[in-house]
């Protein structure tokens, strides 16, 4: 019998992990092995950097990527604008990044990679029972405490919160090679590719192309998005590679939720995402250092406690909420874009 079950090694679950008191007997499973890399932009937020500032920790120069970036073109293709705001992003390779905070996780702790949580069922003596598969042999474990790390479209959610509704969209990214030497950083919107918004990412020798799109017709907003791309002037490279991954798009106030009874949700899991801007790093790794903070303590009351230490990044989330209309609805962002309100004037040289 286990003390806790991590499900899932993103930043979220390898940072719950490493801060997890050493009394505790822990389980951290992963269904990614070690060549699978999250489908992400990669770019850490100021906000992810406080964090690991607060947590001390620096990140070598194999972890980031060329160029780093200090401002993004906003291409708004509903009003025909475009503009340059300044960013304060570190740009990263992201499969690197997650496999540094799993490497900081402490040896007590059991690591699974290359395991699928397949379902969880709650016992008679209030502990929990997980069915585990590792390269086919399956298996079950016993744990106190399920904590859901797995992201969007989680096991842990989907078995045990499936009322607190929250919009999934399928995010496509595409990465192409890249001789250019011209680094192309842009935030798309188009009414007609997706009411969320597209990205194009330059990283070491790559364009990356990507999008977070409805579920409904994803592929083909996705090859509208590349056709917008290429009438822009943009040429592609050669294909490398194709991804894509669920994202969740809190949408809705009440889309948050972090779990009672022995079963917790950290990061993305939890709905803890910004629905403007999807940077999600932040609130994995600042969720799971609340959660940790609390479970050790001790295992009492951690529904209510845990719930109110995170009232911050749910207020946050409410205000990324409220600042949607200003992104999305196609005559309020031309306002704010005309006005001008913190865009960067680029020098051009005669
Ligand atoms: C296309 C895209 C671009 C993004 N770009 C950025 C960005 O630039 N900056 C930023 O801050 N955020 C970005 N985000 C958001 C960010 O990726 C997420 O918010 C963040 O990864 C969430 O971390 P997490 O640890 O909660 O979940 P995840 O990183 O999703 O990790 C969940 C883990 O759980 C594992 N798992 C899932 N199900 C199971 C199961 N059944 N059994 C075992 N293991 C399981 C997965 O393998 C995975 O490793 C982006 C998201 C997308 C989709």
């Amino acid at each position: 019998m286990y003390d806790i079950a991590i499900i899932g090694l993103g930043p979220a679950g390898a940072t719950l992990a490493r801060l997890l008191d050493k009394k505790y007997k822990v389980i951290a499973i992963d269904r990614k092995n070690s060549n699978d890399s999250k489908c992400c932009g990669g770019l850490l937020s100021p906000d992810a950097q406080k964090i690991l500032a607060q947590f001390d920790i620096c990140l070598s120069k194999e972890i980031l990527v060329n160029p780093q970036i200090f401002s993004v073109k906003t291409i708004d293709l509903d009003n025909h604008i475009e503009k340059f705001y300044q960013r304060f992003y570190v740009n990263m390779n992201r499969a690197k990044f997650d496999k540094f905070l799993i490497s900081l996780i402490p040896d007590k702790i059991e690591i699974c990679n290359d395991t699928i949580c397949m379902g969880i069922k709650k016992e008679d003596d209030a502990s929990y029972c997980l069915e585990l598969k590792t390269k086919g042999v399956k298996r079950i474990e016993k744990a106190k405490i399920i904590i859901g790390a797995d992201g969007a479209n989680s096991i842990v959610r989907n078995t045990f919160y499936k009322k607190y509704k929250i919009y999934r969209y399928i995010s496509i990214q595409e990465w192409y090679e890249d001789d250019t030497n011209s680094p192309f950083y842009s935030c798309i919107f188009s009414k007609e590719i997706t009411d969320s918004y597209s990205w194009t990412i330059s990283k070491d020798n790559y364009l990356i192309i990507g999008g977070a799109f409805p579920e409904k017709d994803s592929n083909m907003r996705f090859e509208a998005l590349k056709e917008k791309i290429k009438e822009s002037g943009i040429s592609l490279g050669k294909l490398v590679k194709r991804e894509g991954c669920f994202v969740y798009l809190n949408k809705r106030f009440m889309s948050t939720c972090t779990g009672k009874d022995g079963v917790y949700l950290i990061g993305e899991a939890a709905g803890m995402i910004s629905p403007s801007s999807l940077e999600g790093i932040s609130y994995s790794m600042e969720s799971a250092k609340k959660l940790a903070e609390i479970i050790n303590g001790n295992f009492k009351n951690i529904e209510y406690k845990y719930y109110m230490s995170t009232l911050g990044i749910r207020i946050k989330i409410i205000f990324k909420i409220l600042k949607m209309p200003f992104l999305y609805n196609k005559i309020l962002r031309k306002l704010i874009m005309k006005s001008g309100i913190k865009t960067i004037k680029k020098y051009e040289i005669k």
